[in-house]
């Protein structure tokens, strides 16, 4: 019997890692708008990361075709290294990630991982070997233990409290009633934006990605809790290629490349150094979030 149902399960597996990513995806980008369906090819094969090499070669794209959105996007992301992502708003920075997640397929240019198009193999394998921790996470309607194992099928009790800690929101968990057996979500315990993060980016880590997306807070946490969130970042980041959607410039300051995009195009790369020499749109963005944060530091005094 247990033959008979071991498919079933199978497919509920397959389910599940397509829901979760992309429930993962409507969270990070607000979007379950009509779109046109991303199929797979007859035959694709399953996608096998080895190194994590992630590669955009001139990818053009548009939501409409009257419009292009992305163009002649070049970016070369070397396995386990950090690119972050910076621009205006509107500039195109989470449509990079909806296409690497092949939510969109490019209308120009391909998309490798290890060499492979990412339009050549299955979607679900692509998600499995992408991690996302959005910028606000939405828990679930049920235990906390629930949200986090819901990372990988079949985890022990063991391995969630290891990701907990890893995510280092084992303590505040155990402080809860019922520890794990805590209801959270809508109709349970609320928990803060930190938590809730801390809770996806355990899930992520349960997942062990080769790739990782980071969509960075710009909802307020308080600047000590969004410290030690960075710090949590940074280390889960540690040997996964990993792409951040970075909205407040001093959190890119160790990104191995960053990226400036600007309606479409990236008009600027480099590290946090070669950009300030540059005396560019960086520098011009860097510039300005300083003084907002004197201003800030002022007033809060
Ligand atoms: P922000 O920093 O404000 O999040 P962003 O750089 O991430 O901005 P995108 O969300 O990638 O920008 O959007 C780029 C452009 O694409 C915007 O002009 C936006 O209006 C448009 N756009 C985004 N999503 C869609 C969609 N689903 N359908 C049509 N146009 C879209």
């Amino acid at each position: 019997l247990a033959q008979l149902f071991r498919p079933l399960d199978m497919l509920g597996w397959v389910y599940r890692n397509i829901r979760q990513g992309l429930i993962d995806m409507e969270q990070m980008f607000g979007i379950i708008d009509t779109r046109a369906e991303v199929k797979d090819r007859d035959a694709a094969p399953a996608l096998h990361v080895s190194a994590g090499h992630v590669r955009f070669e001139n990818v053009e794209f548009g939501y409409d075709p009257e419009r292009p959105i992305l163009k002649g996007i070049d970016l070369d992301i070397r396995p386990g290294s950090m690119v972050a992502v910076v621009g205006p708003s509107g500039a195109g920075k989470s449509t990079l990630s909806r296409l690497l997640f092949r939510f969109y397929e490019p209308t120009g240019g391909r998309i490798t991982i290890d060499g492979h198009d990412i339009t050549g193999v299955t979607q679900t394998s692509l998600r499995a070997a992408i991690g996302i921790v959005p910028q606000d996470s939405v828990l679930f309607n049920d235990t906390v233990g629930y949200n986090i194992g819901y990372g990988r099928e079949g985890a022990s009790q063991a391995a969630i409290e290891e990701a907990a800690r890893g995510a280092a929101i084992h303590d505040f968990i155990m402080g809860l009633p019922e520890g794990y057996d805590s209801k959270v979500g809508e109709r349970g315990l609320k928990l803060s934006g930190g938590e809730k993060q801390r809770v996806a980016i355990a899930r992520t880590l349960l997942k062990d990605p080769p790739i990782l997306i980071l969509d960075e807070a710009t909802s307020a946490l308080d600047s000590r809790t969004e410290a030690a969130i960075q710090e949590t970042l940074r280390s889960i980041e540690h040997g996964r290629t990993s792409i951040v959607i970075a909205h407040r410039l001093s959190t890119v300051v160790d990104a191995d490349q960053i990226v400036v995009l600007d309606q479409g195009r990236i008009v600027e790369r480099g590290t946090h150094r070669q950009l300030l020499v540059k005396r560019g749109l960086y520098t011009e963005m860097w510039l300005r979030q300083q003084s907002e944060r004197e201003e800030q530091a002022e007033a809060a005094e």
